[in-house]
């Protein structure tokens, strides 16, 4: 399928890099793509960056028929552009999609798409260290229809932002609430989908932890509220004893790419890891007694997030006397190095674009 290009008259201009938040300043082109029952994905066009036209009743606004991912494009200190395992972002997608009864994508096409759009907004992309052009495709259903169903109808599109470094104040620990009286997600569920549904029930729990003075939640299994699952946007890892720890993929449990990153890399160390049900019981033994010694999170946006508090109800932990811990820092340094084009890549996670 040939991809049909229009131009925006005039670029518009990147924010300094010391300027740039996250998910803000949006590039001048879009990708994008629809879907219908009769001709399947069609019209692929890369386009001036603008609103969108939709029937008030198009069904994503009203049942929330919808789809995304997240994933970064970042320059390398010899001026190439480099992808962090996209294709496993849109099998992840295409995993979502089935999940949600959207129609799948045509990975080669997409991955295309992406390389096109991306090298076309090249100067979009900051170059510091920490900084990325992040990158947002989504799936929404359109059928103008009140009515319960899934959609005949959908677009797909790819939209892209230049993002400042996640840590304005460097690489400081974050403090988590553990949510009591909310779940995020079942098991069964869609919980392991991308789905917009998942932040709409997270939201509330979301303004607690804020209005208590914590960054992020993190949820317990809906089940027994006892098992930990992941963190707001992020999975959760543990080192105990020395040992890497982290949820088992248990349904409910987004399938971070960053999540798997860490665990291959942890095993390439010769570390041990283990995936399995963690209680929020066992964390606050394993405080208590010392053996608990660094806790992060692991996602796109922040890469690796160190914790260095968690409060349970009264309870409350300390981590690590508020410095991100040596094995949280060992795997940042070592993604980013790739990510970066700092490190060799010995995993093939990378795809430069041309
Ligand atoms: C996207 C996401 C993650 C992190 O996934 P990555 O692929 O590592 O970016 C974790 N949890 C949830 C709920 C997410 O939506």
């Amino acid at each position: 399928m040939d991809i049909k290009v229009t131009r925006v008259a005039k670029t518009g201009t990147r924010p300094k890099d010391a300027d740039l938040g996250f998910g803000t300043a949006f590039t001048d082109h879009m990708f994008v793509m629809d879907y219908s029952v009769d001709k399947g994905w069609h019209d692929p066009r890369i386009e001036p960056y603008a609103d969108f036209s939709m029937s008030p009743a198009a069904m994503v606004l009203h049942y929330g028929q919808a789809i995304f991912e997240g994933l970064k494009a970042y320059k390398t200190p010899d001026n190439k552009i480099q992808l962090f395992r996209a294709r496993d972002n849109f099998a992840r997608m295409n995993r979502s999609a089935k999940g949600l009864c959207i129609p799948e994508l045509d990975i080669d096409l997409v991955m295309g798409a992406l390389k096109q759009l991306v090298k076309l907004e090249e100067n979009w992309i900051p170059e510091t260290l920490g900084t990325s052009l992040y990158i947002r495709p989504t799936i929404i259903a359109t059928d103008p229809f009140l009515g319960v169903r899934s959609s005949f109808t959908f677009k797909f599109y790819i939209i892209l932002c230049s993002v400042g470094a996640y840590y304005a104040e460097g690489f400081n620990p974050v403090k988590i609430w553990v949510a009591k009286d909310h779940v995020r997600a079942v098991r069964r569920g869609v919980g392991e989908f991308k789905t917009a549904a998942n932040y709409a029930a997270s939201l509330s729990a979301g303004e607690h932890a804020k209005k208590e003075g914590y960054a992020q939640v993190l949820w317990l299994d809906a089940l027994e509220m006892k098992y930990i699952e992941e963190v707001g946007a992020m999975n959760i890892f543990f080192i105990i004893k020395g040992e890497l720890v982290t949820p088992n993929l248990s349904g409910s449990i987004l399938p971070g790419i960053t999540r798997y990153s860490v665990i291959d890399l942890a095993k390439k160390w010769g570390m041990t890891v283990s995936e399995r049900k963690i209680s929020i019981d066992e964390i606050f033994t394993a405080s208590e007694d010392g053996s608990l010694t660094e806790v992060f999170g692991s996602g796109t946006a922040a890469v690796i997030s160190p914790v260095g508090e968690i409060r349970y109800g009264d309870r409350v932990i300390n981590i690590g006397d508020g410095m991100p811990g040596k094995t949280s820092m060992k795997f940042y340094d070592a993604l980013t190095g790739i990510q970066y084009g700092k490190e060799q890549d010995t995993e093939n996670w990378i795809e430069v674009v041309e």
